[in-house]
């Protein structure tokens, strides 16, 4: 293991499907490929491998984004599988101490959750962003992991938006604020 991660996020079929409950489509689905070779080469290779994935309560009345947005990736449904062959990678990968699954209830992979943690412990000092959506929960993401330290890189065919200008704006961002490489 090196000193390196991948943070896979959000890229389930209620987020990339067409029928999908809060989707990107087809900007979405245009980035499978790359990021499924992706997450094969960093389990592979045996870097650490987070899946950070969304999870709701339907009709949380404590949850902010239950006013924002239609339900989306609810607990126990289809719509929080992983879309397309990401779901079989990971079922394949999943009993390997490097392939670690987050459930997450924010934007952000770090906000309430063990990521930082798993990080640190394992000396790992850089993030490699791929999923959806560029200008949400990639964009927090990166954010957080630039605040605590980490070194940010962000694959601009893993990532996608349904909004392109938010997209183009967000991988700007990511070099020129947050010191990021975007590859
Ligand atoms: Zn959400």
């Amino acid at each position: 293991m090196g000193n390196k991660a991948l943070i896979n996020i959000d890229y389930t079929y209620d987020f990339v499907a067409d029928d999908g409950r809060l989707t990107c489509g087809k900007p979405g689905q245009a980035i499978e490929d790359k990021l499924v070779s992706l997450t094969k080469d960093f389990i592979k290779n045996g870097d650490y491998v987070v899946f950070a994935i969304d999870v709701h309560d339907e009709g949380d009345e404590f949850h902010p984004e239950t006013k924002l947005y239609p339900p989306h990736n609810i607990r126990g449904t289809k719509g929080r599988d992983l879309y397309g062959s990401l779901q079989a990678v990971y079922e394949e990968s999943r009993h390997l101490d490097h392939v670690h699954y987050l459930d997450k209830t924010r934007y952000s992979a770090f906000a309430g959750t063990d990521l930082e943690i798993k990080l640190r412990e394992r000396g790992i000092t850089e993030v490699h962003l791929v999923g959806v959506c560029t200008d949400i929960c990639v964009l927090h993401t990166a954010v957080d992991a630039y605040n605590k330290g980490f070194k940010v890189i962000v694959y601009k065919d893993g990532v996608a938006s349904f909004d392109q200008t938010g997209h183009e704006w967000s991988l700007r961002h990511f070099e020129s604020s947050i010191g990021a490489e975007v590859r």
